[in-house]
């Protein structure tokens, strides 16, 4: 057993990282299923939607032909309508909600509808927005990933300009760097980043990072108010014997690997442990297995019942190929030649629910042993505490903290995204942009009055 690279052929690896949810083949199937749409008063599928995207209006727009007009409808509400169309876990808010479930019928494919209209307005550079004009005030924003750029984006078109911050060398966030490649492919984001600032009084800098080639200080002496916009960090370190070993790996920086490096390069174990069971865990198992291993094992300290993820993620997993193993949390990696061979787990069973009502994992005698030779952790994220630590921003246990929604302690600074609320998904990050350029507009008025 050893970590591989290089397993398939470039046929192979493109098949494997295959667009998953692929965009309708031609018009008149849009047609059909978007004539299904009901257009419910009151749209239960617009209330599930964190950006309140009106679902029912683009559908009938898209009726109509009007693709210019459905596009417009998306993307005022969602300026990454195109790649939340792609990403966003629809089976638990629009697609979950759509009355059609209530009568155990298929519900309307919402996100492809949504990808049907925005793809030709990425593709074909409508020009849908356009700038107020400059009112002369400056915003800085830390971070590219949906939250920046969403807030960045409403700023813009309100008169500001904007200057974001990016330590990466593009934008997109986890977007470009982190999402599984078959769900949106980094070309995708690409295209879509530049949509965005294409809206004109955005200028990204790139492989400029907060706290070491910028500081905070600076930012707030050159710009009339800052948005931080950062999101969160690593992995979480199991903090367990034999962490150190070669063959364990952080599930975001191989997903990381994968986005950046290209698919040959990236080394896989023949059998590989996955910790966890969020969205991180199920992309790093899917494309462990899809990368060549044998044999990806999923560990989860609960039960389905209280899996992060949804249902219709573990089902992608396990029609990967990947098993999984509930109740059992990780007690010793052990390794031979400084190499993982043995996962230890300890099994647990549910205990007492706690304040907020979810039963707590509690561990027995019993231990269960994995020969192995790859253990990828993929248990939450750490806020990136340095970057918070060395200011008088307040923030509780790493994510800042806010009033309203993006207000921080700091005059002047506001926050937003996984940064403030620890990690969520695009969607919600999105509409955290969206509330920041809110609240920084208000911010701005009161200051000049
Ligand atoms: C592996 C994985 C899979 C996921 N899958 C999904 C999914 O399928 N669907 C979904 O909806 N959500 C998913 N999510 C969650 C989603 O990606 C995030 O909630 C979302 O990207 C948060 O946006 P953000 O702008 O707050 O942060 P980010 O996307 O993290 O963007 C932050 C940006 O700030 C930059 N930055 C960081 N530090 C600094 C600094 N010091 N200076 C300057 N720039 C900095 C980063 O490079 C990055 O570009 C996933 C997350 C992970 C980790
Ligand atoms: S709930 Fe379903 S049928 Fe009703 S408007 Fe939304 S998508 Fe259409």
């Amino acid at each position: 057993m050893s970590l591989r690279n290089n397993r398939l052929t470039d046929q192979e690896y493109g098949q494997q990282f295959s667009d998953i949810h692929p965009p309708f083949e031609t018009r008149d199937a849009a047609l059909v299923e978007a004539n299904r749409c009901l257009f419910c008063y009151d749209a239960p599928c617009t209330k599930s939607c964190p950006t309140s995207i009106d679902v029912p209006k683009f559908i009938k727009q898209i009726t109509t032909d009007n693709i210019k007009g459905s596009a417009y409808t998306i993307l005022s509400s969602n300026i990454m309508g195109g790649g939340c169309s792609r990403v966003c876990p629809v089976e638990k808010l629009c697609e979950g909600a759509c009355v059609y479930n209530l009568m155990e019928e298929e519900a309307i494919p919402i996100a492809r509808l949504q990808r049907y209209a925005t793809e030709k307005a990425i593709q074909e550079k409508w020009t849908l927005f356009k700038r107020m004009p400059d009112n002369g005030k400056r915003v800085a924003v830390i971070g590219a990933g949906p939250a920046g750029l969403s807030c960045a984006h409403a700023l813009s078109r309100a008169g500001v300009a904007v200057t974001i911050y990016e330590k990466e060398s593009k934008g997109g966030g986890l977007m470009t760097y982190g999402i599984a490649a078959y769900k949106v492919t980094p070309a995708f984001c690409e295209d879509e980043v530049n949509y965005i600032t294409s809206l004109g009084g955005i200028e990204v800098k790139y492989n400029q990072e907060l706290g070491k080639d910028i500081s905070l200080d600076t930012l707030q002496r050159n710009y009339d108010a800052v948005y931080l916009a950062f999101g969160v960090g690593l992995t979480r370190q199991l903090e367990i014997p034999g962490e150190h070993l070669e063959g364990v790996a952080d599930a975001i920086r191989f997903i990381y690997a994968i986005r950046t490096a290209g698919y040959p390069t990236v080394s896989v174990g023949d059998k590989v442990a996955v910790i966890g069971m969020g969205m991180t865990a199920i992309d790093a198992a899917t494309q462990a297995k899809r990368l060549g291993a044998e044999e990806v094992t999923l560990i989860y300290r609960r039960t389905q019942q209280e899996m992060p993820c949804t249902t219709a993620e573990l089902e992608i997993a396990r029609l990967d190929g990947c098993r999984v193993i509930w109740l059992a949390t990780p007690a010793e990696i052990r390794g031979e030649n400084g190499k993982v061979t043995t996962l230890i787990c300890q099994v647990m069973k549910l205990g007492e629910a706690d304040e907020s009502g979810r039963r707590q994992p509690v561990p027995t005698d019993e231990t269960i042993t994995l020969q192995v030779d790859m253990v990828i952790k993929a248990t939450g994220q750490t806020p990136f505490e340095q970057l918070v630590n060395g200011h008088a921003i307040e923030h509780h246990k790493g994510k800042i903290s806010v009033i309203d929604k993006s207000v921080t302690n700091l005059t002047g600074v506001f926050a937003g995204g996984d940064c403030v609320n620890g990690g969520k998904e695009v969607v919600d990050a999105i509409q955290a942009g969206k509330d920041g350029a809110k609240e920084i507009l208000q911010f701005l008025l009161e200051k000049q009055a």
